[in-house]
């Protein structure tokens, strides 16, 4: 059973936090692995490496808030991971601008419809 390293209260797997104490508990109760939160309404995954590159098959993708794995896309030049084609990152910012892509794709076709006439 997993207990609070600070009052030994026994712990969920799942718990976030110490329900006695309040002890923010990393990777699920499991010491020594940060658990990365979100910060806002975006989801980790519309910043993180493994979606861009398409490698992550967590089920919790594309709409994780907590996630032990995350790795921010712009770490990947400054530790040695495999660098993103040029394809991977426009399909990446589709992916995650899917609001603007709509918007523009309007605009472009209003455009269209009017030189038409
Ligand atoms: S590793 Fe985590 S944050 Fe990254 S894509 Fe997978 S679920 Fe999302
Ligand atoms: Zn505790």
């Amino acid at each position: 059973m997993l207990s609070c390293s600070r009052c030994q209260a026994p712990l969920e797997p799942t718990a976030l936090r110490c329900p006695r104490c309040g002890l923010t508990l990393k990777a699920h109760g499991h010491p020594g692995i940060p658990l990365h939160r979100t910060e806002g309404d975006e989801p980790l995954c519309a910043t993180c490496l493994y979606d861009a590159d398409d490698t992550c098959n967590f089920p919790q993708r594309p709409h994780a808030e907590t996630c032990t794995l995350y790795r921010p896309v712009n770490a990947a030049q400054d530790i040695d991971l495999p660098t993103l084609s040029p394809g991977q990152q426009v399909s990446f910012w589709l992916r995650n601008h899917r609001g603007l892509v709509g918007i523009v794709g309007l605009l472009l076709l209003s455009l269209a419809l009017v030189l038409v006439r």
